[in-house]
């Protein structure tokens, strides 16, 4: 049996089954201080039956870098009580010297995604736009963590014309990319969320377009095929259409990749993450 941990901020996503495509039992729970949390998430495991592995899809800033003592660790966030917080080699031990795989949320979401497409090769981004917006990189098949792991959430986009003294709401950049379009920022100047307010409000072309230059940064930088833009804002009716439009506007016919890049919904539905962390599992299963 797999073990699979979706670790975000308000919740944990837990689930065991047989293969990554095959969730038997799942479980969520509410974040709370990192003692309680894995505590709880250690608890249910530890009924689920004999476990193979445990993957784990992280919100972030995290460790990647296996060479480091702080491999596994939720490094700087700015959750209260949650930073440099040791998760995979304590739920490890937690579990009986479990194997343990570990990426941030967002690159398990893509390795997912990824993986639902079929082939071995072929790029790919996930976006989530959410309370923040993190975004994960699969290249070439590979999912990308350079020195640490991609921040695409963090970019900063170009000025929308009816959204120019707005000063965001990231507490490190102001009008980045999350300061200007994650769920605080819309509640910030709108006083509703994007899905609350009426479908002809310009509220929805202003975040579509700074989403959209995300996506063609990312076309143009890294040149995935795919930007696949999940979370809960994603799931504001039309959204994801209006973002497509807007890159395909934004990039006027430029791009190599013509045609090909596309912004789409997840093929996952809101599975991407804990499908990941499955992966993840497998993959330290096989390693193991
Ligand atoms: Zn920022």
């Amino acid at each position: 049996m797999l073990a699979a941990i979706e670790a975000g901020g308000t919740k944990f996503v837990l689930a065991v089954g047989p293969s990554p495509d095959a969730i038997t039992a799942r479980h969520t729970i509410p974040t709370r201080d990192p003692r309680a949390t894995l505590a709880e998430a250690a608890a249910w495991f530890a009924t689920q039956g004999p476990l193979t592995a445990l993957g784990i899809g992280s919100f972030g800033p995290v460790e990647l870098d296996r060479a480091s003592p702080k491999w596994g660790f939720i490094t700087t966030t700015p959750k209260p009580g949650w930073g440099d917080t040791d998760v995979a080699r304590h739920l490890s031990v937690a579990l009986g010297g479990l194997p343990v795989g570990f990426d941030t949320d967002v690159n398990a979401a893509a390795l997912a995604e990824h993986a639902a497409r079929g082939g071995e090769g072929g790029s790919l981004a996930y976006l989530t736009i959410g309370t923040g917006i993190g975004g994960g990189l699969v290249l070439d098949g590979r999912p990308v963590h350079g020195i640490a792991h991609p921040e695409v959430g963090h970019i900063y986009p170009r000025r929308h014309p009816e959204d120019a003294t707005f000063a965001g709401t990231c507490p490190h950049h102001g009008d980045c990319l999350e300061g200007l379009a994650a769920g605080p920022a819309v509640m910030a100047r709108w006083g509703a969320s994007l899905s609350e307010l009426p479908a002809d409000h310009a509220a929805h072309a202003i975040i579509a377009d700074y989403i959209a230059q995300a996506c063609h940064t990312l076309f143009a930088s890294v040149a995935v095929e795919e930007v696949v833009i999940g979370g809960g804002v994603a799931q504001t009716p039309g959204l994801v259409e209006k973002i497509a439009a807007r890159a395909r506007a934004l990039d006027a016919g430029y791009l190599p990749g013509g045609a090909r890049h596309r912004v789409i919904a997840p093929r996952l539905g809101t599975d991407s993450g804990i499908t990941g962390a499955m992966l993840l599992a497998w993959a330290a299963a096989a390693e193991a």
